[in-house]
């Protein structure tokens, strides 16, 4: 677990320190408000836009102007009256995550968009963290923990959710607001707001209960310390997939699902964020989230491959052989990635079959003749001899 950037402990600290305002009711943020200078929220606010400074010179936020004007499209469609407030980040991160802090800032991981399978079931994800920010739940929830425990518990709490799974610069989005979790109730109210907005703005309930019915799936697998901060700080259960249901159900009516624009504006990346995925090494969730890309439409080539990874870099009893099954199946769709000859190449040298390792090598060569690694490769095809 990596430490905490300096800069993030101190606005901790900050917030810890700042003048205590009134906690009394809080008010729904309006269209283009923004707090008085003098308040405690106007001290979230500036921390939140030292963190968006961080994260905008990080070099994690994906460029990508047509995915990225698709996403604040979204963000428009379900809040037309905020979507001047809202700033939207896709930040180049595995996991499950978005997050909103209480100056506008989103950030959606693409390890979300990863595993959403189309418009709907992500408008539902942008729709929940927007109920964040109009109810002010980062607000409500800093003056609730303000009121409720001693100075250094609050401390403890904060730093402890914070530095939870983060490693290097995940310190930087973590701390964008989503970095303590909301209580029960404010999820809850979440959930339901962030429904209604995704079905005003005409796409499909139906879709929204499908995304925490996989979570859960993923979550079940998880090893204890897998350090994913969405299932520390939105807790995917039974009970949420089911009253989202009902809600969804109640509702009535077919909405759109937005299959197409999805997977056409993520297709060309969702190769390289499984293999952000892949070097998480939580092998139990990977299969699981294999299999869900697969069942999602994902290219069978890459889906096939990366089962193959997850056995060769877990490499127990069995998986070897497991291994070059999979690359094989990669093989036959004519669409696996280079890499597949080069990691068949090495499970079939750690398996003491140098003719076939070494032809595998050859094969990547040829498919890929200015591959970055091509010295190594030769190498190993010397050594092969
Ligand atoms: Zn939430």
């Amino acid at each position: 677990m990596a430490s905490l950037r300096p800069w993030a402990l101190s606005a901790l600290l900050g917030l810890l320190l700042s003048a205590c305002a009134s906690a009394g009711s809080v008010q729904d943020i309006q269209p283009g408000e923004r707090p008085d200078l003098e308040s405690d929220e106007a001290g979230l606010w500036m921390k939140m836009d030292r963190v968006e400074e961080e994260l905008v010179s990080s070099g994690r936020v994906v460029e990508d102007p047509d995915l990225n004007a698709y996403l604040r499209q979204i963000v428009c469609r379900l809040t037309p009256d905020y979507c001047q407030d809202i700033r939207v980040y896709l930040v180049r991160t595995p996991g499950f995550n978005a997050s909103m802090a209480p100056n506008g800032v989103m950030t959606v991981w693409t390890g979300l968009l990863l595993r959403c399978q189309n418009e709907a079931q992500l408008a539902y994800v942008l729709g929940h963290e927007l109920a964040h920010y109009i109810e002010r739940h980062s607000l409500k929830h800093w003056r609730d923990l303000r009121d409720t425990t001693t100075g250094l518990a609050f401390f403890r709490f904060a730093t402890a959710i914070t530095g939870l799974g983060l490693v290097g610069d995940l310190a930087t989005i973590g701390a964008l607001g989503g970095v303590m979790a909301y209580s029960r109730d404010y999820e809850r109210e979440a959930d339901q707001i962030g429904l209604a907005l995704m079905q005003r703005a005409g796409y499909s309930g139906a879709e929204a209960p499908k995304i925490w019915d996989y979570l859960q799936r993923e979550k079940e697998a998880a090893g204890s310390g897998s350090g994913f901060i969405f299932f520390a700080t939105h807790p995917p259960s039974d009970e949420r997939r089911d009253t989202l249901s009902g809600l969804a159900r109640a509702q009535g009516g077919k909405g759109q699902v937005g299959r197409e624009d999805f997977l056409r504006l993520t297709a060309g990346h969702k190769a390289a964020w499984l293999r952000d995925e892949l070097q998480q090494r939580d092998y139990a969730r990977l299969e699981v989230l294999t299999q869900h890309l697969q069942d999602s439409g994902f290219d069978p080539g890459e889906a096939h491959f990366a089962r193959g990874e997850v056995h060769r870099l877990r490499d127990e009893e069995g998986d070897a052989a497991k291994a070059v099954a999979a690359y094989h199946a990669a093989l036959k769709t004519k669409r696996a990635p280079a890499e597949t000859y080069r990691s068949l190449g090495l499970v079939l040298w750690s398996m003491e079959r140098p003719g076939v390792a070494q032809q595998a090598f050859r094969q990547y060569l040829a498919r890929q003749p200015r591959a970055d690694d091509r010295a190594m490769i030769e190498d190993y095809i010397n050594q092969l001899n």
